[in-house]
């Protein structure tokens, strides 16, 4: 029987459970953040699971991303937040993609795409309410208020969300927080002046939406945290439940004589004769080529170190001078939930100075995404991924 060299796990229960703490802490609905493809854990069954469980809507970057999801059957409210003025408004119009506009220019293109289809557009207003990325300038909003109320009232275009984002959500007590809010509540007051009053408003990322209740509006938008990291450890777990566990099988087991130079540039020189292993997992799938010589990967219910460099497609790991009955074909855990003393993704973004956002995001393509604790119960459907 054939099995992948390295494997990305993804606990579709841990999904399922982690929305419910969202939605329960929050008291709001959830728009679970599904972009790049799901931080890695891949878009389509993270999406049927959350909605399975209670999302009310799905939120990605990009049309493409929106329109990826429309094709394998979702049929969901999707909102997409991000546009180049060559984006396929057309294709997320007669998707009933859910566009969030950021400037007057995509308010033009999303109306003329309306009228080219023949099919309105239903979009979220996008409000820069102090990030300064996506969204509406404050130097812009009177006139893209009163353009946008005016298409509003033709029909081309029906604005159904006002939404922001937080700049400090994860310094939840940080007064800017409130006053984003302040803000966004000032648009959509505006909006419904010149009658064009949104349905929805939301604002809340992970950490707002499991510190700050009282911004949550509508709905909360979390990403992080669907994926069962929290977004603002000093705070806790919320018991969230990490999803991705990240293992290989061993590809090698060797003798390394004592004085030898083990990988590129032979940074590590085998003090002793020992036994390596060689693990098919290296940068081009994720594994930060900064952590080398300071990962440390689990077998069974021990920890061994990386030794020398972190290749494109392979690591080595110091088993020990009697190789600890470490056999090739071995399962090694490289990071996953922290039990049996395991590594977490937010161990090695604190190794290398980062996020563990970043660590999940970039398990690259090669390793096979492998999903369980599917429930046939909550309507998961896996089997054809
Ligand atoms: C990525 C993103 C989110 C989710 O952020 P998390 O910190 O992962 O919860 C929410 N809203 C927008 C606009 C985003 O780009």
């Amino acid at each position: 029987m054939t099995s992948p060299a390295l494997t990305a796990t993804v606990d579709l229960g841990a999904i399922a459970h982690n929305l419910d703490v969202l939605r329960t802490t929050s008291n709001a609905a959830v728009m679970a953040v599904v972009k790049a493809d799901a931080y890695g854990h891949g878009a389509v069954p993270v999406a049927r699971t959350a909605l399975a469980a209670g999302a009310a809507e799905l939120g990605v970057a990009h049309i493409t991303e929106a329109r990826a999801l429309r094709a394998a059957g979702i049929d969901a409210p999707i909102t997409a937040w991000l546009h180049t003025p060559a984006a396929d408004f057309e294709g997320a119009v007669t998707d009933h993609i859910e566009i969030a506009l950021s400037s007057s220019t995509q308010l033009d293109a999303v109306v003329a795409a309306a009228r080219a289809t023949g099919v309105a557009a239903s979009v979220t207003v996008k409000v820069d309410t102090g990030l300064n990325r996506s969204g509406v300038a404050a130097d812009e909003w009177d006139d893209f208020a009163v353009k946008i109320a005016k298409v509003h009232a033709e029909g081309a275009v029906t604005v159904r969300a006002v939404m922001c984002h937080l700049a400090r959500g994860d310094e939840p007590d940080h007064p800017l927080n409130s006053e984003q809010a302040a803000r966004l509540d000032a648009a959509a007051a505006d909006l419904a002046r010149l009658g064009a009053a949104p349905e929805i408003i939301h604002m809340a990322n992970s950490p707002a939406a499991l510190t700050r209740p009282d911004l949550a509006r509508d709905m909360v938008r979390p990403g992080i945290a669907l994926y069962g990291r929290t977004p603002v450890p000093e705070r806790g777990d919320f018991g969230l439940i990490p999803a991705m566990t990240l293992s290989a099988q061993i590809a090698l087991v060797k003798r390394v004589a004592a004085g030898e130079g083990v990988s590129y540039s032979q940074t590590w020189i085998a003090p002793h004769d020992t036994v390596v292993a060689v693990i098919p997992a290296g940068y081009a799938d994720g594994v930060p080529r900064l952590l080398s010589g300071r990962l440390r990967v689990r077998i069974g219910d021990r920890l061994f170190g990386g030794v020398g460099r972190i290749c494109m497609d392979q690591l080595v790991v110091d088993l020990g001078p009697d190789a600890a009955g470490v056999r090739e074909g071995d399962e090694v855990e490289l990071f996953g939930t922290g039990a049996r003393g395991g590594l977490t993704a937010k161990d090695w973004a604190d190794a290398i100075g980062t996020i563990d956002y970043e660590i999940v995001s970039q398990i690259g393509s090669r390793v096979v995404r492998r999903y369980v604790n599917a429930s046939p119960a909550r309507g998961d459907a896996v089997a054809d991924e």
